[in-house]
């Protein structure tokens, strides 16, 4: 045994220094907050709560159904069905994005080539059930609501939706046409007020119009 670890073995060094750590550690600042009643400030970037951006001008989404996002997705949390209008025009008829499964990797933002897709900046959405975390369409829109309400300018920019480092004269034209989107409603149309189109359903159609019965005159019954 040496002599400094005869030292340190009966003076207790080790042991004395841990405690004067310890209260250094108490006089300082703490790192921690009392979360949920502090909340830190989130920069921009995050990626939290999937959204689609309500057009202010519509009042509705704005996928044009390209797929791209279905198809970039590693998780393979996202489906997407095209349904046909009563002018046979194709029409979102179902988009979901089962929220558990993601990996939060940005990409269908990214890839998005008309923006219509955010993770929001919201975080705080866990829940007892899977139902709460798989969105649809409607879950979709009203995301983007309830994030937009938080937000104190009129416009708002992803800066997912042309990422750094990725040359923006190789993107898409609407996306290097791309501004900060509105997240007021326009006076001329609110929002929630447009509705979203429905599939033509055969066994819903309205029944056909009955046949018109023609009506005989009464036979006048002789008198006698
Ligand atoms: S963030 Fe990534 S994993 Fe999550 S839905 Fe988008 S592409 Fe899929
Ligand atoms: S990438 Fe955008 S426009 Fe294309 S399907 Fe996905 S959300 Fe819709």
């Amino acid at each position: 045994m040496t002599v400094k670890q005869l030292i340190d073995k009966v003076f207790l060094t080790e042991i004395l220094k841990g405690m004067a750590l310890t209260f250094k550690m108490m006089l300082s600042k703490p790192v921690t907050i009392q979360y949920p009643d502090e909340k830190r400030k989130i920069y921009p970037g995050f990626r939290g709560k999937h959204a689609f951006v309500r057009d202010a001008k519509t009042g509705r989404q704005k996928c044009i159904m390209c797929m791209k996002c279905v198809n970039i997705c590693p998780s393979q949390c996202i489906s997407l069905k095209k349904g046909r209008d009563e002018n046979n025009k194709p029409f979102l008829e179902r988009y979901d994005i089962e929220a558990l499964r993601c990996i939060y990797c940005g990409y269908c933002v990214e890839v998005c080539p008309v923006c219509a897709l955010v993770l929001t900046e919201d975080f705080g959405y866990c829940s007892y059930t899977k139902d709460a975390i798989f969105f649809d369409k409607d879950k979709m829109l009203k995301n983007w609501d309830e994030f937009v309400a938080k937000l104190s300018g009129d416009v708002y920019w992803n800066k997912f939706w042309r990422p750094d480092g990725v040359d923006i004269a190789k993107m898409p034209k609407s996306k290097r046409e791309q501004a900060p989107v509105p997240i007021r409603p326009t006076a001329a149309v609110p929002s929630d007020t447009v509705p979203e189109k429905k599939p033509v359903n055969p066994a819903e159609k309205p029944p056909e119009p009955a046949a018109e019965v023609e009506e005989k005159p009464e036979e006048k019954k002789e008198v006698v």
